[in-house]
Formats: structure tokens, C-alpha cells, sequence
């Protein structure tokens, strides 16, 4: 078979959307909802930017500069230009693909690619790996030396993201995968069988957030399937430009999932969900049209999901707390999921929901973004904040681990008392 060629001056052909690029028109809609745009005024962070100096590449106008690779891990991926562009232009998704680029055009060197590659080739896809590599970090709290760590405030003297890394730790707890039965039954009368998509983040870091999940779903009358072999969806590796690595991720699950006789494949991580919902267009050369259609139909997020099938409130225990809600931007802008869980929310007895201003504005989180550009990270988190604030909420639900670490950690350090909960664990509380 003949070798694909690249198109214009980029170094692989893994290149971005032509077409969907030719799309932008240049109106200008999406500046004001790009949090990186807003942040610096500078047209190449925009969508809109962006997305010119990726066709000037594709059209043999400039070299894929180091521009453009600044560029492309600059955008958060947040998705939020696509939800205002009324031509249907992916900046993000273009972005990412010129991340797979960058790294072809400008390759890591010496024990900083052997470092990646370790993290991203062997230990993120394999969850026995990524599961002992989390023990010393939680004998790191155990023994005390965190304690320790933090009040000598050693850590100020190295790089801020450094500080930040190990102030955004959870409590953590052994990881659930391995503790969940394969099969949980559905309490009462059954509506039906789900596969449960675990995620990495959320059971190595939130293990009580995916056991309220389960419970919910089962208390909602669904039996729960959880391979224990499932994998990384490939959302980090879509994150930091390795396309090939998540191909193979995503034909794994896709086999493994598919061979269950289920109705739905739910997760709780939003991160997740987009990842799998874009298998469909990341294996469209294997040919499995039909099949990568009813795994794309499947994906369920818990919201979707249960706004879908109708929350049993009969037995719901009152919860009498003030709670707003903050979007993750890969549930609202990637997936388009944006009522179902304010639904689900104030479907709850004794709820007092009060609506979060720029509730769909990043957090700052963005996977690496919050650590590898700290300020800006911290500019985007603290207007976050201000929001938050002015709610007067007790609780504030969300639905992504990576939003959840860096709302939780930014709570803390401004002093602010709202407690950070995934809405599983909020139905959780309901649910008794
Ligand atoms: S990306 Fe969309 S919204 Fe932005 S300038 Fe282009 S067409 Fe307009
Ligand atoms: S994905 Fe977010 S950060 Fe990136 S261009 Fe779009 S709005 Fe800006």
C-alpha cells in the first residue's frame, strides 16, 4: 500500500482536519470565549490564530515553526471556541493534532524523551504498572514525611510547578479497579446492564468518587460490569501529542468493551467520555464503521446517562446544603452535556442550587496546562474563584477529576470553605 503523504509542511501525515480549518471564516466569534486569548490579546492564541497558522502549514506557506508548537500546548483544549463557532471550526482539536506534530518536528532528546515515553508508552497502559507506581505517593502521606514536606516549605525553593503538583494531592487510598466485583447487581427491580469506564485519575485518585457511582447506578436499578482489563481511554496521550499510542488504546478498549452485551458504557470522568467518544474518528481508517458507531452511541456520561434513563427520586434522601455547579469543558464544550446534570441536581429534595456564573469557563486545570504554565494556570483559576464565591454555595459539584484537583487545591489556598464533590457523590448523599 502506498505511503500517505503529508500534507503541505507538515512533518507527519497525522495531519489536522483540512477541510474543518477551510471552515473558519474569520468572523471573530470565539475570541471572547478563549480563556488564552483573553489572557494575553494575542491573536495567535486565539481559535482563531491558531487555526490560520496550522492551514498557512498545511498550505506551504510557512515551516511548522515553533511558533505554531508553542502555540498548540498553549491552548487549553477547552473546547469552548467550538461551542461558539457558528462554522463548526475545532481550534482545540487542531491544536492537538499539531501537538502530534511538534513532537515529530522538534523530538525530545536524552532522559527527557525516556521519561515520556516510560510514562506514556508503558506505564499509563498498563493499570498494574500505573496502580505500584502510586504506592510510594501513598506511603509519602502515610509515614508522615508530607507533613513534613509541607511545613518546612522546602518545595518554595524549587519550581512552582513542583509546589503545585504536591499541593493538589488527594488523600489517597489504594486504587479501586482492583477491589470492585466484575459484577454488581442492580438493586430492585433491574432497568438494564452497564459496562463501567473506570478511568486512571479517578481510580487512582478518587477511588470514593467511582464507588458512588457504582452505587448510584445500581440503586437506580442497573447492574454494573467492570472489566478488570480495561485501560487508559488515552485521553493524556491525545493531551501531550502521542496519536499513535492512543490508536492503540483506543483499539483495545474498543474490542473489549464491545464484546459485553450492555446498553451503555457509563463513566464519571469527563476527560474520559470525550476521549472515547472521539475513537470513532481516531480508528476511521480501520474500516469498522458500523462497530465504532455503536461504541460511539454507547458512551454514556453518568449525567447523560441517567438524564436519559430518568432519575428514580422516590426513595431520595433530602440533602439540605447550598450548591453550585461548575461545567467541566470537556463534558459542556466536547460532549454538549450541560443540562443533564443541573437537572440531576435539583431533581435532589432539599437542594438549594444557585447558578455559577461563567459556570462553562475553564478552570485552569487543562491535564498539564495548570502545571506547565503555573501564572497563567493560576490567572484563569482565580476568576474561577470569584465566581464561586459570589454564589454563597457550601458545595461545589463537578464531574472531571482534573477540574476537581485544581478546584479543590484552589479553594485551599485562597482560604475559601466550599467543599469540592463530584455529582455522583453528591446522588450519593441522596441515595443514603
Ligand atoms: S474559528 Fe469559528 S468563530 Fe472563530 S473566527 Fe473562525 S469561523 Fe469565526
Ligand atoms: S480550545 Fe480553548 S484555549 Fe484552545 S483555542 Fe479553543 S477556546 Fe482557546
Amino acid at each position: 500500500m502506498a505511503e500517505k503523504q503529508c500534507l503541505g509542511n507538515f512533518p507527519l501525515a497525522d495531519e489536522p482536519n483540512y477541510e474543518g480549518m477551510l471552515q473558519c471564516m474569520r468572523c471573530g466569534f470565539c475570541l471572547p470565549t478563549c480563556p488564552t486569548y483573553v489572557l494575553t490579546g494575542r491573536e495567535r492564541s486565539s481559535p482563531r490564530g491558531r487555526v490560520a497558522l496550522a492551514k498557512a502549514v498545511a498550505d506551504d506557506q510557512i515551516d511548522f515553526t515553533g511558533a505554531l508548537k508553542e502555540e498548540s500546548f498553549f491552548c487549553l483544549d477547552c473546547r469552548a471556541c467550538s461551542t461558539s463557532c457558528p462554522s463548526g471550526v475545532h481550534a482545540g482539536q487542531v491544536m492537538e493534532a499539531c501537538r502530534n506534530q511538534a513532537n515529530e518536528a522538534f523530538p525530545l532528546t536524552g532522559a527527557v524523551r525516556k521519561f515520556r515515553e516510560f510514562v506514556l508508552q508503558r506505564m499509563l497502559p498498563s493499570p498494574d504498572l500505573l496502580e505500584t507506581s502510586m504506592l510510594p505517593a501513598r506511603l509519602y502521606q502515610k509515614l508522615g514525611i508530607q507533613w513534613l514536606i509541607r511545613h518546612s516549605h522546602i518545595l518554595k525553593l524549587g519550581p512552582d510547578w513542583m509546589e503545585k503538583a504536591e499541593g493538589m494531592m488527594p488523600e489517597l487510598h489504594p486504587p479501586l479497579r482492583p477491589q470492585l466485583p466484575e459484577v454488581i447487581p442492580a438493586e430492585g427491580e433491574q432497568r438494564g446492564r452497564v459496562a463501567f469506564f473506570l478511568g486512571c485519575i479517578m481510580t487512582l485518585m478518587y477511588p470514593e468518587v467511582s464507588r458512588q457511582t457504582v452505587k448510584v447506578l445500581t440503586s437506580q436499578g442497573f447492574e454494573v460490569i467492570t472489566p478488570k482489563e480495561q485501560k487508559c481511554c488515552g485521553a493524556p496521550h491525545l493531551n501531550e501529542g502521542d496519536r499513535e499510542t492512543t490508536r492503540s488504546l483506543a483499539r483495545y478498549n474498543l474490542d473489549l468493551f464491545m464484546e459485553l452485551e450492555v446498553d451503555a458504557i457509563v463513566t464519571d470522568c469527563a476527560g474520559c467520555g470525550a476521549a472515547l467518544k472521539e475513537y470513532e474518528e481516531l480508528l476511521e481508517e480501520s474500516g469498522e464503521h458500523d462497530k465504532l458507531e455503536l461504541f460511539h452511541k454507547r458512551i454514556k456520561d453518568i449525567s447523560e446517562f441517567l438524564g436519559e434513563q430518568g432519575l428514580r427520586t422516590e426513595s431520595l434522601k433530602s440533602v439540605e446544603k447550598v450548591v453550585t455547579y461548575h461545567e467541566p469543558c470537556h463534558l459542556c464544550h466536547a460532549q454538549g452535556i450541560s443540562k443533564q446534570p443541573r437537572d440531576l441536581i435539583k431533581a435532589i429534595p432539599g437542594i438549594d442550587f444557585r447558578e455559577l456564573n461563567e459556570a462553562s469557563w475553564c478552570c485552569g486545570s487543562a491535564a498539564t496546562f495548570s502545571l506547565k504554565y503555573t501564572g497563567e494556570s493560576q490567572q484563569i483559576l482565580d476568576r474561577k474563584l470569584e465566581n464561586i464565591q459570589a454564589t454563597g454555595a457550601e458545595l461545589l459539584v463537578t464531574a472531571n477529576p482534573g477540574c476537581h484537583l485544581q478546584l479543590a487545591w484552589g479553594l485551599k489556598q485562597a482560604g475559601m470553605p466550599q467543599e469540592v464533590v463530584h455529582i455522583t457523590e453528591l446522588l450519593g448523599m441522596a441515595t443514603g
